[in-house]
């Protein structure tokens, strides 16, 4: 589509300041949808004015502009207008432009607020326009996300125009699925999502581009994945062998596990791949779950492997399991990118040879210099992007092992099932007995001083604990300043405890051997950044003080917390907020009346809109334009429907009726962003 630069009133310089905002061509610009409408339809003669109301009123100048300067620096305008019923002054502040614009008996129309001075009416800096040339009063009218140098009347304006501009654009929705779901049509749509004739037309609108956009990203996730669904895959024969596993176990499944247990039993026997995801509040415990499945794998003569984000995990997970198949004969390995390359080699012998019934590492696992003899089932723990990427690595040397994910990010349902279509869910939504919730306090910087002379008591008591700074996302270097600062503050504070350090730029080795200290208790406060976040397990850490908690997300804050509260001891975990805005409080009171994952993300995903919820980076989502991922889930349902009954008749979108919706769902496919 055209260009914007060539859309009237645009221009070079403008586009640049579009351009910013992604917007290139008319058509992008048609997309950039308004935030939200202001309703300047009610005209109201000027006697019926109240104080405080927000209208339009028409009306004749009767005394143009004078300017009085009261200071050096605040000029006041003042004009008086009349209609039939009564007068009204009109005054801006600090405006040189509007001097000379008005001559007696011109008539307009003025939008803005009524006030009161001096007990004559008053509008403030209103907008207005020529009578007989309306364009933005007497009507609806749309504001914009705005951007520097663009003003609401700009994008008003251009927004006009494109539309004109653009004339009657194309629709690519077909007219049988608009009728089956009550969608509206694109030029209806296209106008009204703008410049709405009412706000009925306004809702049916959105409502359409909500339906479009969910769609679109439907077709793009269902299209990824195609390929997974109908593998072959390896069958085990035996899958009640894990009963034997569990009666291993020092202590009874829960009924949750047993439950997810089962389900992913029954895909590993049923003949085709699985694709489980396994959902879990922070201990839940996901890993017995896990152990039991490779159990089953290793029993059936198979090879498994588990895959961790963090070295750290990685040899945990290897600890663990460990533990559990202790004088089973079950041989797990390690492997790890920062392993001594002799290590490595040795590694991948037994891993080729078959010696190796199980591997535990990071990434490196799947690497092309490892050969597996029969790999059969890959656990993928906090692996969210373990995806169609990873598989075909693995596919491409010969193996189709079952996939089970497991995640401690507890998302809505409905949202789980956009990001995750691909996936069977099962979820772990009962604890283990015996857990006391972790207390959790918000307070702000005034408070530092009884949450260290807190931190003492407990420490100087035996117990340890950790403080968490943020992640600073852009430079990675401050994010090691804070941590690090903070770790030397402590140690002035504490100079009889052992205060450890841990960031994501130190060598894993490093980290290693901090954390080791840590869990053998030589190290009392450990000062790290969120490289703990996942999974890590220090029964004897029963406080957390986490520095900066507004700038987390509540589901990020929620796993981090997991990790205190493992003993027996009560836990507790201090939130440092900055910032007094109602949402952070908002958020930090969901954290301290809550311990539902589930509830804390949805309460999130309220807090904070969809936008910042799906980081691209944590869930592998595009932005929304206009759909709200929670408010709109109504919607999602529908366009779920819809992208169902597409697909049905016509599983890849090759014929001409869908070549549209195809080339969309390709783009964002292309862009990379969508993970799965
Ligand atoms: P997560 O789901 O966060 O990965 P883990 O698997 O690490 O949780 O389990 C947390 C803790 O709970 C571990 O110490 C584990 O041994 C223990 N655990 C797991 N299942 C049970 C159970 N059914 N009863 C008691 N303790 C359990
Ligand atoms: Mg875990």
């Amino acid at each position: 589509m055209k260009d914007i630069r060539y859309l009237k009133g645009v221009g070079e310089k403008r586009a640049e300041l579009f351009a910013k905002k992604g917007i290139n061509t008319v058509e992008d610009l048609l997309y950039y949808f308004p935030r939200s409408h202001e309703d300047r339809s009610e005209m109201k003669e000027i006697a019926d004015c109240g104080e405080g109301e927000t209208v339009c009123v028409s009306v004749t100048v009767f005394s143009p502009v004078r300017d009085v300067r009261v200071r050096k620096n605040m000029l006041i305008s003042t004009m008086i207008v009349s209609d039939r019923t009564g007068a009204l002054n009109v005054v801006w502040y600090n405006n040189r432009y509007v001097k000379g614009q008005f001559m007696t008996g011109d008539e307009y129309i003025l939008y803005g607020k009524i006030t009161r001075n001096r007990g004559k009416k008053e509008m403030v800096n209103p907008v207005y326009e020529k009578k007989g040339n309306e364009r933005f009063t007497g009507k609806i009218v749309p504001l914009y996300p705005l951007t520097e140098g663009l003003t609401q009347k700009i994008l008003q304006s251009a927004m006009e125009l494109a539309i004109k501009d653009a004339g009657r654009l194309e629709e690519y929705i077909p007219a049988d699925i608009r009728e089956k779901y009550k969608i509206a049509e694109l030029n209806y749509a296209m106008k009204n999502v703008h410049f709405p004739e009412d706000f009925e037309s306004y809702n049916i609108a959105r409502e359409r581009f909500v339906f479009e956009e969910l769609l679109i990203l439907q077709l793009a996730l269902t299209g990824h994945r195609e390929e997974n669904t109908e593998l072959a895959g390896t069958v085990f024969k035996d899958a009640l062998c894990v009963r034997e596993f569990a009666k291993t176990l020092p202590f009874p499944l829960t009924n949750a596990q047993k439950r997810v247990l089962n389900e992913i039993m029954s895909d590993c026997k049923s003949g085709k791949v699985m694709n489980r995801l396994v959902q879990g509040d922070v201990g839940s415990g996901k890993t017995a779950v896990a152990a039991a499945a490779v159990y089953a794998a290793v029993k059936n003569g198979h090879q498994a492997a588990m895959m961790a984000p963090t070295e750290i995990l990685a040899m945990q997970h290897k600890e663990t399991l460990d533990k559990f198949f202790k004088g089973m004969g079950i041989n797990v390995v390690l492997l790890t990118g920062s392993m001594k390359v002799k290590e490595k080699r040795l590694a991948y012998d037994m891993i080729s040879s078959g010696a190796a019934d199980v591997v535990v590492g990071t990434h490196a696992i799947i690497q092309k210099e490892v050969e597996f003899k029969d790999l059969a089932l890959v656990v993928a723990d906090e692996q969210h992007r373990f995806g169609v990427e990873q598989r075909a690595k693995l596919a491409a040397k010969g193996n189709d092992p079952h996939i089970l994910i497991m995640s401690a990010t507890p998302i809505p349902r409905t949202l789980a099932l956009i990001l995750y279509g691909d996936l069977d869910i099962s979820v772990i939504d009962e604890m283990p007995p015996g857990r006391k919730a972790v207390k959790t306090y918000a307070v702000g910087e005034s408070m530092r001083k009884r949450v260290f002379a807190f931190l003492e008591k407990n420490v100087r008591s035996g117990m340890q604990a950790y403080v968490v700074c943020p992640l600073v996302e852009e430079t990675e270097k401050s994010d090691l300043q804070n941590a690090e600062l903070l770790s030397e503050k402590l140690a002035a504070i504490f100079p009889d405890f052992k205060i450890g350090l841990m960031h994501g730029r130190m060598r894993p080795k490093v980290k290693e051997s901090v954390m080791d200290e840590f869990l053998r208790g030589d190290i009392q406060i450990l000062v790290s950044t969120t490289v703990i976040e996942v999974g890590v397990n220090v029964p004897n850490a029963n406080i957390m003080i986490i520095e900066n908690a507004e700038r987390f997300g509540l589901s990020q804050l929620h796993q981090l917390r997991g990790r205190v509260g493992r003993g027996n001891e009560q836990a507790y975990c201090i939130l440092i907020a900055h910032g007094n805005s109602e949402v952070t409080k908002k958020r930090m009171e969901t954290m301290c009346i809550s311990n539902d994952g589930f509830y804390i993300s949805e309460q999130d995903l309220k807090l904070r809109g969809p936008g910042d919820f799906f980081g691209t980076r944590q869930h592998g989502l595009p932005e929304m334009k206009i759909a709200n991922l929670f408010e709109d889930r109504d919607i999602l349902a529908v366009s779920q429907m819809a992208a169902k009954d597409i697909l049905a008749e016509d599983p890849k979108l090759e014929s001409e009726k869908y070549k549209a919706l195809r080339e969309r769902a390709d783009k964002i496919i292309n862009s990379g962003i969508v993970m799965n």
